[in-house]
């Protein structure tokens, strides 16, 4: 992350937060499906935990801006890129992918979560705006050890991984 993005207020900080955590949640699920329509029921399983830890983030957020979020809910979302820091790249999924480059894939995305918080933890002026960026990171990094421990449960992949017995057929 080059450049932390500048927060006016804490509310915006918050709705900025809770709007990440809600985009990484939906494209967990929407890999969690994606793997179910190609049979890969064991990556599934693990895009869903993935999904279920960022949606629980997310509630956990809402509980901690309290009275900051201005309606409850994030209202107003100023984000400069295409994606929220926590957003997978579709292109980089493989349908037969092994569970252990989902993790990777997760592990990624969780690391750039966490440098994006620290990012804004160490530039924002605001104190209060920085100490919530400075758990926000702690959470992510959280999230990055408990994908290594995943990791650790699955033995290295085979390098016939992408060998597909019965293939997509495929239309011209
Ligand atoms: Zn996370």
């Amino acid at each position: 992350m080059t450049d932390a993005p500048k927060f006016s207020s804490v509310a915006e900080f918050f709705a900025q937060a809770l709007a990440i955590e809600v985009e990484a949640s939906e494209r967990y699920e929407a890999l969690a499906e994606q793997m179910e329509v190609h049979n890969n029921a064991r990556v599934a399983t693990i895009f869903r935990k993935m999904a279920a830890i960022e949606a629980e983030h997310r509630k956990e957020i809402a509980r901690r801006a309290g009275d900051a979020l201005v309606g409850g809910r994030p209202a107003s979302f100023s984000w400069t890129g295409p994606d929220g820091p926590e957003a997978i790249d579709f292109s980089d999924v493989h349908y037969l992918m092994t569970p252990r480059q989902a993790l990777m894939l997760a592990r990624h995305n969780e690391e750039r979560a966490t440098r994006y918080f620290e990012a804004i933890a160490e530039t924002a002026e605001d104190p209060e705006i920085a100490a919530f960026a400075r758990t926000m990171a702690d959470d992510e990094r959280q999230h990055v050890v408990w994908v290594d421990r995943w990791l650790e449960k699955f033995e290295a992949d085979d390098p016939d991984w992408d060998a597909d017995p019965d293939p997509p057929v495929l239309s011209d």
